[in-house]
């Protein structure tokens, strides 16, 4: 069975007993986004770092876990601290990148090396935001600007993001410096974007705590079906429906394409199915710098 750890969960992930579970997680992915490995360039610091905070969360964001945990501490302090005869297993392999550590007078808690005493009033970064993004399908084929609207963290206006109010906690963020709002974002869509493409909007996501940087934006893109066109690729096939005359005898005929109307020359005796290629009406390739095809494809009306 795994030792009682010494570690003080609570200090890591600075936290009271008293924080709510919803708390102890978003104080954990505040943390884990900080010390995560791939934020880092591979530091291994911020690795050890990583897994302290994952280990706490592991056992603050379990009821059953946090209980028992709660209970070896109580214990642990009206215990009479001994000095570590065992391996010390708080240290990972490799230390935190500081010197020597000896069993002088001046041993230090294994936890001096931890994240620096997490405390409320360190700069934090914003929350990263992941959404969906619906794009009418002639947007994502030329490209094009529209509004997004979604709620994010600001800083509090009530306090200017300082949380207290005189003396008192502000009232508006409960002390959080921040608050959640809407916000409308003119959202750039390249043309030729792929459906399920992710744009990425730097420091548009959550504003930051005690100065730090915002999050970030992620909207993938869901390009919504048209009741005229049909993307295939980079082609745009549109069905149309002409006369058994026009059909018979060919003839010009003005067809819609994405952003305009065009005269095509429908040929003699076309038949059900027959499809005629309008080059360089299609979607955008390359973002923007070619376009494939409109492909007019011939329903016959009949007689
Ligand atoms: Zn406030």
């Amino acid at each position: 069975m795994a030792q009682p750890t010494t570690r003080n969960y609570y200090k890591i992930l600075g936290i009271t007993q008293k924080t709510s579970k919803a708390d102890v997680k978003k104080r954990y992915r505040e943390l884990a986004r900080k010390y995560h490995p791939d934020t880092n360039s591979g530091s291994k610091t911020a690795e050890d770092k990583f897994k302290i905070v994952s280990e706490a969360y592991e056992v603050l964001s379990d009821a059953k876990k946090r209980k028992e945990y709660d209970r070896q501490q109580s214990y642990q302090k009206r215990a009479p601290r001994r000095p570590k005869s065992q391996p010390d297993w708080n240290s990972p392999p490799g230390g935190f990148g500081k010197g020597q550590r000896d069993n002088q007078q001046g041993y230090e808690e294994p936890f001096a090396q931890e994240p620096e005493p997490v405390d409320p009033d360190m700069p934090t970064s914003g929350f990263d935001l992941q959404f969906m993004v619906d794009v009418p399908l002639p947007v994502a084929a030329l490209g094009g600007t529209i509004p997004y609207s979604y709620e994010k963290y600001v800083r509090c206006e009530e306090c200017e993001g300082t949380g207290v109010q005189g003396s008192d906690e502000c009232s508006e963020c409960q002390g959080k410096q921040l608050v959640v709002r809407p916000v409308t974002l003119d959202v750039k869509i390249p043309p030729g974007v792929a459906d399920n493409y992710t744009l990425a909007f730097i420091k548009e996501g959550g504003e930051g705590r005690n100065g730090g940087p915002p999050g970030d934006l992620f909207l993938r893109v869901c390009i919504q079906p048209h009741p005229k066109f049909k993307r295939v690729k980079n082609d745009i096939i549109h069905e149309v429906t002409i006369s058994s005359k026009l059909a018979e005898e060919g003839g010009p005929l003005e067809v819609e394409t994405l952003n305009a109307t065009t005269i095509i020359q429908v040929e003699e005796e076309t038949l059900i199915g027959e499809e005629l290629r309008v080059p360089g009406e299609g979607s955008a390739i390359s973002w923007g710098k070619k376009r494939g095809d409109l492909i007019i494809k011939f329903n016959i009306e009949e007689d």
